[in-house]
């Protein structure tokens, strides 16, 4: 029978719920065990995918198109194995769901209410993994803090799950955080216990804490956690901060938090984790032997989380190379023809990001034709492929005014076109040309060497593309569409003949970047940049 494992969080928001729920798979994967992660989000959108990157950051976009939240993103680099649209999980959806049940007079009568009706889907939502028979453990991620009214449907449903389940089957880890007061000079347990005790009002008791904190716990204060929240003492686990995210599942691991977790879901330890290839590329993370800088060009730079999946994906490629990668945020708007020169210089590679609509998008183009003029490497990835290919037409191939017929409709060229499929598309959630597409490389192209394949599947997430009447210009003066979509022929990379590295792609290859499975498309770019860095 599937376990399932419930991550709450209280005191404060952001205190890394993903990244404590990840760790804590990677290390029960590590033993042996199938485990899968989910997250619930008590917000009414269906899906995040028509929330600005401001309100939560990156939305995340798994194999089979779902548009999600980017803890998954943390999931999928921690455990290598892909999630799907059944791993996010909206209060949006649970009440859609319900609603069209009631049009369809599923409740024959009834009057429909948040409990029971309500609590069961979200409940019906807990299991559908765990059914499955591919997972031994689901870890269930709520998203939001203990005591907000949005919440409290998910922890009634946790209530009532646990009671069915049976004792042994589920357990409940609570994330909270101890202050260090610093006056006091002290840490503080008083905002865990009240949390706590809001968990227990709900009627649950929690069966493990992870404290995070800035300093170390002692025994005393171990004590006393466990005291006044009933739990062992050896179920008050810290969480200390983190030079590196991938630093957690260590720290976890040396906390004992997957012993203790088997041992309340009677599971046997199986093997010790097999942990030797994370800590192999944590040597490598930490022990740098060159350093590149490198240039994030975006309309959301001061939201990092924005761009979450690309800064790990080079964390990742980094480690690779055995290079620290520094990334700086360059906001698009800014750039002009003026001052890119100014902004960009002292650089070694520029990445131009994701996007949509027209702010920064000036900007961008700026960025590339620095960066084409100067031989400094280049990779633009779905936007950003898109500014190269309009930067390239009106700069090379003499086509005045050319754009993307998103930011100019009337443009006398075209050159990124809507999809015809989009054409017809009136909602704005989840319609985009989304998920998993095959690709078939060109013989001879950097592109494939750099894959080492010709056929490669990557992830999509946009309604615009290379328009292919231009197709043959292109190709003739230089910049390659080396990678199509076997099916329609769509242009799904570009890249730059006679330049040390100038790569765009349609897709995202950041969504597909793991600790075991860095991306090659990044592992070499980061390459090319060091390549540049030691030229200077
Ligand atoms: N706005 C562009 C499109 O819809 C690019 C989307 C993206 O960068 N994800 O095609």
């Amino acid at each position: 029978m599937t376990k399932y494992i419930f991550v709450t969080g209280g005191v404060t928001s952001s205190l890394g719920k993903g990244i404590i729920s990840a760790s804590l798979a990677k290390l029960l994967q590590s033993r042996g065990y199938r485990v899968t992660i989910q997250k619930f989000d008590p917000y009414i959108n269906i899906d995040p995918g028509t929330l600005n990157p401001y309100e939560h950051g990156e939305c995340y976009v798994t194999e089979d198109g779902a548009e999600t939240d980017l803890d998954l993103g943390h999931y999928e680099r921690f455990l290598n194995t892909p999630t799907s649209k059944a791993n996010n999980i909206t209060t949006g959806r649970i009440y859609q769901n319900v609603i069209n049940m009631e049009r369809e007079g599923k409740f024959l009568g009834k009057t429909v209410q948040v409990v029971p009706h309500i609590t069961d889907e979200i409940k019906r939502n807990f299991r559908i993994l765990g059914e499955s028979g591919d997972y031994d453990i689901v870890i269930t991620e709520l998203g939001g803090t203990v005591g907000d009214i949005e919440s409290l449907p998910y922890i009634e449903a946790v209530r009532q799950f646990r009671w069915e389940v049976g004792s042994g089957n589920s357990l409940v880890i609570h994330l909270t955080l101890i202050p260090f007061l610093a006056a006091a000079g002290e840490l503080k347990t008083k905002p865990t216990q009240h949390s706590v005790k809001m968990l227990l009002e709900y009627g649950i008791q929690p069966d493990i804490l992870v404290c995070r904190t800035e300093h170390h716990l002692n025994t005393d204060i171990r004590k006393k956690i466990a005291l006044f929240c009933n739990v062992n003492i050896n179920a008050v686990i810290e969480s200390i901060d983190a030079p590196s995210i991938y630093d957690v599942p260590l720290l976890m691991l040396k906390e004992q938090l997957d012993k203790t977790v088997l041992t309340k879901l009677k599971l046997p330890h199986k093997v010790e984790p097999e942990l030797v290839n994370w800590k192999s590329f944590l040597g490598r993370l930490k022990n740098p032997t060159s350093e590149v800088r490198i240039g994030l060009v975006g309309k959301y730079v001061e939201l990092p989380d924005a761009y979450k999946s690309i800064v790990e994906s080079f964390i990742h490629a980094g480690a690779t190379n055995e290079s620290k990668v520094k990334v700086e945020y360059i906001p698009s708007e800014m750039l002009t023809p003026g001052n890119a020169v100014e902004r960009l210089k002292g650089l070694h590679g520029v990445l131009v990001a994701p996007g949509f609509g027209e702010r920064g998008f000036e900007g961008k183009i700026e960025a590339i034709r620095y960066v084409r003029e100067n031989n400094i490497p280049f990779f633009g990835i779905c936007l950003g492929m898109q500014c190269a290919v309009v930067e390239f037409g009106r700069n090379v191939l003499g086509l005045k005014n050319a754009s993307s017929t998103e930011m100019n409709p009337e443009t006398p060229h075209p050159v990124i076109n809507m999809m015809e499929e989009q054409k017809k598309v009136v909602n704005k959630g989840g319609t985009m040309r989304l998920g998993a597409y095959g690709c078939e490389l060109k013989k001879g192209s950097k592109a494939e060497k750099f894959y080492g394949k010709t056929r490669i599947s990557e992830r999509h997430r946009h309604r615009y593309e290379f328009n292919n009447d231009y197709l043959k210009d292109y190709e003739n003066a230089g910049l390659l569409p080396t990678g199509f979509n076997p099916e329609n022929n769509l242009v799904e990379i570009v890249e730059l003949k006679n330049h040390p590295f100038f790569v765009g792609a349609q897709f995202h290859p950041e969504l597909k970047s793991t600790v075991a499975n860095p991306h090659p498309l990044f592992i070499n770019f980061v390459a090319a940049s060091m390549a540049y860095a030691r030229k200077q």
